[in-house]
């Protein structure tokens, strides 16, 4: 397979906006500074969060500190889907309750018009388009939609969803892989870091103080809070901690979450290969797999894909960029889409590139306020965070100015429903597991069954979290 060895080169997304447009530069911190907020971590989590203050207090100082460039971690590296989720709604509905859950499945397909109207308003051509999203079926082990149009109808949201036969599912994009699948209206895609070099530009405009390459090396709580950095400090009021996967390094959330190492793909620009395949639309694809892949089209004529493997990180190590065997699972989403798409054969794949995915048992985002109260961190989004650091920027930012709003009663709004193993004993736990996901599939792919162990270890996690779901969000 022709195909880059994935390392620390940027995605293929981040080199893309950033020769579209560089920006002004940022420079790192070599002062003491004070403000009234300092947001640390430069991803959509951050950017939001400092977008939503500029907007509700205009006067606000606010530092933003970022140990990259503003995008250079998950939010430049993703898939750029955006989704409502509305196939965990039943989750949502465990744990938060029927109505709160079904209001957190409304505010994120609400939260994908708002983004699109906020980028189309501030002139952020971030390739935003919102053709829809589609599951397909790729074996007949994976599941299918089942009774869930019945559950839809119960619930009032028949209308966001429709379940579609093989043809139909080729109509959109011809995999003769596909054997059914559903739609879901409600969906977009955009270049993520296009999205993100653009809510930065926004952000400077507004006045917020970016400091990029700039790492948060201590994090004194005291009031104010002192935010230390390799060649200087800022003294705020109020923190946010809005670091994403590198989090797990810090004490309060090291059992917050697991880091997942995910790949991705993007092959040479194929425009007349796209037509072939009818993938004409934006339509963003994703399979029925257990470790499932996601993929794409470009305004350039690419396809990007990722997914069907992925590598476990002890603790925050390296913000989750796992080099060894980074082939290996770079390679995953390649064949994967040539498996899809026989038609593709020979194709070139002209980058490769992982991030961290900063997974919670419950797969939902957690806020919490640190001790003395002044300190206040949105992290967790476990690999949706698309659409919900749109939310978190709102609900962190309501949080600062302590209002009580519909951001901050959105039933999300909670610290950790439940703590993740702690290493040393979570990082074989997580690895056994994604390595029996993979091959589970790969197992059902050739025609086998699971297989007793692949099936038990892969499914822990699942497993785990369904009790979670049943038990509902009870506090620690
Ligand atoms: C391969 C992949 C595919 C994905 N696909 C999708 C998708 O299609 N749809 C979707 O919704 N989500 C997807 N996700 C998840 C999504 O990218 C994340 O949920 C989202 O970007 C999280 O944003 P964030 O701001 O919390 O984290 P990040 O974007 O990681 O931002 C955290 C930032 O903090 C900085 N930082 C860390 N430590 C420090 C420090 N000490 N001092 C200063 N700065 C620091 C980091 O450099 C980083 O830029 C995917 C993730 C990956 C990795």
């Amino acid at each position: 397979m022709d195909m880059p060895t994935p390392g620390a080169a940027r995605s293929f997304w981040l080199q893309e906006a950033l020769t579209d447009d560089p920006g002004e530069p940022a420079p790192p911190l070599e002062q003491h500074l004070v403000a009234d907020v300092c947001i640390v971590g430069g991803g959509f989590a951050g950017l939001w969060t400092a977008i939503q203050l500029t907007e509700r207090e205009p006067g606000l100082r606010i530092a933003l500190i970022e140990q990259d460039i503003a995008g250079g971690g998950a939010s430049g590296r993703n898939g750029g889907f955006l989704s409502a989720s509305w196939f965990d709604i039943d989750a949502y509905l465990g744990l938060f309750g029927e109505d709160a859950g079904l209001r957190y499945g409304h505010a994120q397909a609400d939260a994908i018009d708002a983004i699109g109207a906020f980028v189309s308003d501030h002139g952020i051509d971030c390739w935003f388009h919102k053709d829809g999203t589609m599951g397909a079926r790729t074996g007949d082990w994976q599941e299918g939609f089942g009774d869930g149009l019945t559950r839809f109808e119960q619930l009032g949201i028949a209308d966001r969803v429709e379940v579609l036969s093989a043809e139909q599912t080729r109509a959109r994009v011809d995999s003769p892989r596909f054997l059914g699948g559903v739609f879901f209206s409600d969906g977009a895609v955009c270049q993520p870091a296009r999205l993100a070099r653009g809510l930065r530009r926004v952000a400077l405009e507004r006045g917020v103080h970016l400091f990029e390459r700039t790492r948060m090396t201590a994090l004194e709580r005291s009031r104010p809070a002192v935010v230390r950095t390799e060649h200087g400090a800022i003294k705020a009021d109020r923190v946010v901690v809005t670091t994403g996967a590198w989090a797990a390094d810090m004490t309060p959330f090291k059992r917050s979450f697991g880091v997942i190492a995910d790949y991705v793909v993007a092959t040479e620009p194929i425009p007349d290969l796209l037509e072939e395949i009818g993938w004409t639309s934006q339509v963003g694809v994703a399979d029925g797999r257990e470790w499932l892949y996601y993929l794409r089209r470009t305004d350039d004529g690419r396809i990007v894909i990722g997914g069907g493997a992925g590598a476990a990180v002890y603790g925050g190590r390296g913000g989750g960029r796992a080099a060894t065997s980074a082939r290996h699972y770079a390679e995953a989403p390649a064949r994967g889409l040539l498996w899809m798409f026989p038609q593709l054969e020979g194709v070139r794949f002209t980058h490769a590139w992982g991030g961290p995915i900063d997974q919670t048992p419950t797969f939902v985002p957690f806020y919490r306020t640190l001790e003395p109260g002044n300190v206040h961190a949105g992290l967790g989004y476990s690999g949706h965070g698309l659409v919900q650091t749109y939310l978190g920027g709102h609900i962190l930012a309501s949080t600062v100015l302590d209002r009580e709003d519909e951001w901050t009663t959105l039933p999300v709004n909670r610290p950790e429903i439940a703590m993740a193993p702690p290493e040393p004993l979570r990082y074989p736990l997580v690895r056994a597991a994604a390595f029996a996901l993979e091959h589970g599939d790969a197992r059902q792919d050739a025609g086998r069954s699971r297989g007793v162990v692949y099936d038990l270890v892969g499914d822990a996690p699942i497993r785990y979290r369904e009790r979670l779901i049943r038990r509902g969000a009870q506090p620690q």
